[in-house]
């Protein structure tokens, strides 16, 4: 059963085309990586399907009676607010009653490993410790459907390990969608991976059958800083060993 139909999605700005035909279904209760550089699409294509863009063109089907969750990229937090005050004004947003908004959000930020900040104040909190906020702020409504753009990317690899361990263990009762440019995140918990790559699907399936279907090496692509810029170091099998800020796009064919 299909929780989410997306069919050829398309945004373009002025003649641009940022994302185009993108095609894909999420199944219940699966989780599903959304691959590639930085600039391939990914933050476009979540935006429109949490309805913060319109498309140009394309049909996005969910469910009826989808509850949705979702982190941006980057949350705007109010500094100002405890953590638990910031998640109960998330939850009663999203629809939680007040009496239960309270209750709810002490769970959810122990869920994500902030028991101990439940009263601190979000101005003073790490960049791990907001990452950790934007998840819960996203399912302290307990959505059924989760968006998460780069959900872990500002977290250690002890943390990000967490934190896809916690997603791990939402995955029963809540479908996922997450973007990263990191595979080696993607690997585990990961039903479908989708590879994009300018604006397009390049490649999609289970680990398992693109494994198998690209047998042989894939491309290995760098990351300078952030700068977009790209530089091929070799061919490397799945199995090599990925670093923090490498990501593996297939060879297509
Ligand atoms: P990713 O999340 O994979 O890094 P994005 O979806 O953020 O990619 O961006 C994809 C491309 O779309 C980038 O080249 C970006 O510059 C461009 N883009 C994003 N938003 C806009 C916009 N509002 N106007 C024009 N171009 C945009």
């Amino acid at each position: 059963m299909n929780i989410l139909e997306v069919e050829k999605l398309t945004k373009r700005y002025g003649g641009e085309s940022v994302v185009e035909d993108l095609s894909f279904i999420l199944e219940k209760g699966t989780a599903t990586a959304l691959i590639g550089p930085n600039g391939a699409g990914k933050t476009t294509s979540l935006s429109m399907l949490a309805n913060l863009l319109s498309p140009t063109s394309g049909k996005i089907t969910m469910e009826k009676d989808v509850s949705l969750g979702f982190l941006p990229q980057y949350p705007q937090f109010f500094p100002w607010l405890t953590a638990v005050e910031f998640t109960e004004l998330a939850a009663k947003i999203s629809g939680v009653e007040a009496k239960q908004a309270r209750l709810q959000s002490i769970k959810t930020l122990e869920f994500v490993g902030l028991e101990n900040a439940l009263h601190k104040k979000i101005g003073s909190f790490s960049g791990g410790m907001k990452q950790r906020l934007g998840l819960a702020q996203a399912i302290v409504h307990r959505p059924n459907l989760l968006l998460l753009d780069e959900p872990i990317s500002a977290l250690d690899p002890t943390g990000r390990r967490e934190i896809m361990n916690l997603l791990k263990s939402l995955q029963q009762d809540t479908t996922i969608l997450y973007s990263t440019h990191i595979l080696n995140d993607a690997e585990e918990m990961t039903d479908q991976l989708l590879f994009m790559r300018e604006g397009r699907l390049i490649e999609q399936g289970s680990l398992k059958e693109v494994k198998k279907k690209h047998a042989d090496p894939c491309i290995q692509i760098k990351f300078r800083n952030h700068t977009h810029a790209l530089e091929f170091v070799g061919s490397h099998t799945w199995k090599c060993e990925v670093e923090e800020n490498l990501v593996l796009i297939p060879v297509s064919k």
